[in-house]
């Protein structure tokens, strides 16, 4: 269990709470509190399974944009990392793409649903997300669930779906990088003079400034019954400060939303170790008036794959307790369009056959799967990590990724 994230409680079955509280020798008042919390448990709707995996964070990369496989794991020397991260884990060779449109491909990944036709950009889907399963199961609140995504406004509605069992009450915070490092915030933040993040002074600062800003100045706590209790909202406060005033909004050149996207999902694990990180990326559709810009991208998103990858490593908690999947939503064309690019239409097997790169303390290390899986088999196969059911997806949870 998280240390730092002092919520153990929630997330346990009514047996193990009491199983603890005796193993733990726990006083009257404690057992007490435990027993009031497990009778809450049991009312509730909380019906995660006990996780019998050691993984505890999960990392969803849609290293979307369309991207073909072999520009990836078919050509090593423009993913080092990725193939770094495969060779502790497991590369499936034989995904097949959810569906073609951009949006709804990379929305499958995260419903486990091939997505009907027809939902627009601008839509949210009608099936819930992986992160809507894991908060509402496992009972988590909402700042241990994050989506970071490159840009664009259709991203909000990765976070959460219109199922009504589910929505945005279990939705994910939502960092979108193109609001957070606009020009418009930083001159917002500024206003309030240089700041250090963790003084006094400037905690008050920030109070204050939370205050003076509507309660869901965050995008994506603007909706209905999403909240962050006020610490963690302080918290995230003074996170997004520390962005501010760090690197990451420096970054600059092709594939640099992507590049913001991976770093910011960094430096989220690093504070919060929260349990369920997803990231969206998108730059690699430069690729329709230039195929070498979108090599670029990939090398650079590999790049800061690969230092997320060791930040993880890095870390004594998220080491031996964190899995990452990396995978595009779909393919590209087999050939060149005649910008020398690369669209995504031509029904080829570039287009429709993906990879994926698995990797954690549960699965097989050193493999390559080579049985043809689905892409939206990923939301199944992470809430499987978690003990948690996909009752409204489609896919499965690949079992022949596991150890
Ligand atoms: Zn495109």
């Amino acid at each position: 269990m998280d240390r730092r994230l002092p919520d153990p409680a929630h997330s346990l079955r009514r047996r193990d709470l009491i199983r603890n509280s005796v193993v733990a020798g726990a006083g009257l008042a404690a057992a007490t509190s435990v027993l009031g919390r497990a009778a809450v448990a049991l009312a509730g709707p909380a019906d995660a399974k006990e996780p019998k995996y050691k993984t505890k964070h999960v990392i969803v990369v849609a290293f979307a944009g369309g991207v073909r496989q072999r520009d990836c794991v078919g050509t090593p020397q423009n993913v080092p990392n990725l193939m770094r991260i495969a060779k502790k884990g497991t590369v499936m060779t034989a995904v097949k793409a959810a569906n073609l449109g951009h949006y709804g491909a990379a929305l499958a990944i995260f419903t486990g649903c091939p997505e009907a036709q027809g939902i627009r950009q601008n839509e949210r889907g009608t099936s819930p997300t992986l992160f809507e399963y894991v908060r509402k199961q496992a009972d988590l609140p909402a700042h241990e669930v994050w989506l970071s995504t490159a840009a664009g406004a259709q991203t909000v509605n990765f976070t959460y779906g219109t199922d009504p069992e589910y929505g945005a009450k279990y939705g994910a915070n939502l960092i979108g990088t193109d609001g957070l490092f606009n020009a418009e915030f930083r001159d917002l933040i500024q206003g309030f003079g240089q700041v250090s993040v963790p003084s006094a002074e400037e905690s008050a600062r920030i109070e204050k400034l939370a205050k003076s800003l509507d309660p869901g100045w965050l995008e994506g706590t603007k909706a209905d019954g999403f909240a962050n209790d006020p610490s963690a909202n302080l918290r995230i406060q003074r996170y997004i400060l520390e962005e501010l005033r760090g690197d990451t909004a420096a970054i600059t050149g092709p594939g640099a939303g992507d590049a913001k996207a991976i770093r910011v999902a960094r430096n989220l694990l690093r504070l919060f170790r929260p349990r369920v990180v997803g990231v969206v990326l998108q730059n690699a559709d430069v690729a329709h008036g230039s195929y070498n810009s979108y090599v670029e991208v990939i090398r650079r998103n590999d790049q800061e794959v690969g230092l997320l990858w060791d930040a993880v490593q890095a870390d004594p908690v998220l080491r031996d307790t964190t899995s990452i999947f990396v995978l595009p939503e779909f393919g590209r064309d087999a050939a060149l369009n005649q910008r020398n690019g690369l669209d995504h239409g031509d029904g080829s097997e570039d287009l429709h056959r993906i990879f994926c790169v698995a990797a954690g303390p549960d699965f097989k290390q050193d493999k390559v799967l080579q049985k043809p899986v689905d892409a939206f088999d990923i939301c199944p196969t992470v809430a499987d990590l978690f003990g948690v059911k996909t009752p409204e997806a489609k896919g499965k949870s690949i079992r022949g990724l596991f150890a």
